[in-house]
């Protein structure tokens, strides 16, 4: 076959052996064949050009095949392309500890390397099991919020609330009790839930998304509310696991949605734009105190937990390059930039007939219209078609349309995301 001919057909081939993930096969429409990205641009194979307004899933913050994060990943894997970390330890993965203690909470201290977001979250949740189980201390349930979302893999999908695609798993998940999140007027009501929960059950850890419930729908609650919990489950002995995979380097204005909080986690997960979208990579960071625990003479009171990618030397060198551009002048100012551009907009929309709660923190931005729907329903397919048919990448959560745009983002194509939601509300 010949170059050209291979590319054409890729919608038709995929479908001969591929199975993608939160698919329907028998009902759902076929992907599109995405063949270059660069900057805020995706090209599919008819050389139609998209707009990526949520940086596919929030990862690729600095811009698709952004050649400062490619030349440092040519470069890594010209010297070190990968080795097992049991056992061994490299640069990237030393430096990128560095570089990341130097700018999370001054509590955190040590850094575990993952290799997704869900496992991650697994982690996190079997150290706080351990750190227990350690001190001869048995703790069996989890708390944490309802329509939060932590991943696919038992762990992560038992603390995750959405839990309409839990069905077929629900009787082997771990034992978890639910709080609503803090807004201005129900945090005593939730304190005395808290109470009763933690009377009542051997609670291990507390995990939350802060600020911001990605996958719920961009749904935000209150700082103050948030940091009330923590402190009260950290007076109460219970662990606080901050998911910030999707929150995590820049997105809601400050590096860490956990910045915004007074108390800070005992532990916190990142991926997503850890590796800038170039790597699969993920991090679950603790506490001195923690860690100290895991420190005996028996072996087994080790963290026997281990993935084999661990630590990949070129997930890190693409992250250390993204730490790098978050704090340069240039994406500190499109930052600012964005931010600015989401408040103007939240304010022209708030008070059109079809829309509900328009709301922004940093690059965030979303909107719920005022109709019913289902989140993987025929509605949202439709407003999904509606955007890439103009050319812009935003996929709806059930009602709610939100955009997450690259930091890198054009003055020109942000005004054109605003443009095709107005375009939408005007329908
Ligand atoms: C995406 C996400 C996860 C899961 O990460 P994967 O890499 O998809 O496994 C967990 N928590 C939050 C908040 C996320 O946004």
């Amino acid at each position: 076959m010949k170059d050209s001919e291979q590319i054409k057909n890729l919608v038709e081939r995929d479908k001969k052996h591929l199975w993608h993930p939160l698919t329907q096969h028998k009902t759902a429409s076929s992907p599109l064949a995405i063949i270059k990205a660069k900057g805020a641009l995706l090209w599919d194979e008819d050389g139609n050009e998209y707009i990526d307004g949520i940086a596919s899933w929030y990862t690729a913050m600095y811009g698709h095949s952004n050649a400062y994060i490619t030349n440092a990943l040519t470069a890594q894997m010209q010297e070190l392309d990968f080795v097992m970390f049991s056992g061994f330890t490299h640069k990237p993965a030393i430096e990128l500890s560095e570089r990341l203690i130097a700018i999370l909470p001054d509590n955190q201290e040590k850094i575990f390397f993952n290799d997704n977001g869900s496992t991650a979250v697994e982690a996190a949740i079997k150290m706080a099991l351990q750190y227990y189980h350690n001190k001869s201390d048995r703790r069996d349930t989890l708390i944490a919020f309802e329509a939060g979302f932590h991943g696919d893999t038992f762990g992560a999908m038992s603390a995750s609330g959405l839990s309409s695609y839990n069905g077929p798993f629900e009787e082997f998940l771990l034992k978890v009790e639910r709080l609503p999140v803090p807004q201005e007027d129900n945090i005593d009501v939730i304190l005395e839930q808290l109470e009763m929960i933690a009377t009542t059950n051997s609670c291990a850890a507390f995990v939350f998304e802060p600020l911001v419930q990605g996958a719920a729908g961009m749904k935000f609650h209150s700082a103050k509310g948030l940091n009330t919990l923590i402190k009260r489950c950290q007076e109460l002995d219970i662990l606080c696991i901050a998911d910030e995979i999707m929150t995590g380097f820049g997105k809601t204005g400050k590096n860490f949605a956990s910045d915004y909080l007074e108390n800070k986690p005992d532990i916190m997960c990142l991926s997503k734009a850890l590796t800038a979208g170039m790597f699969p990579l993920s991090i679950t960071s603790c506490t001195q105190t923690i860690f100290d625990a895991f420190l005996s003479d028996e072996v087994a009171k080790g963290f026997f937990h281990a993935h084999t990618f661990s630590a990949h030397p070129l997930g890190c060198a693409a992250a250390i390059s993204g730490i790098e551009l978050l704090a340069s002048e240039e994406i500190l100012e499109r930052r600012a930039y964005i931010q600015k551009e989401h408040e103007k907009f939240v304010a022209q929309v708030s008070n059109h007939h079809k829309v509900k709660n328009a709301r922004s923190l940093g690059v965030i931005l979303a909107l719920d219209l005022d109709t019913k729907m289902d989140r993987y329903g025929k509605l949202r397919d439709e407003l999904y078609q509606f955007f890439m048919s103009r050319g812009v990448n935003l996929r709806p959560l059930g009602n709610t349309v939100y955009v997450l745009p690259p930091y890198v983002i054009a003055n020109e194509q942000l005004d054109k995301i605003y443009t095709t939601i107005l375009e939408l509300l005007e329908t």
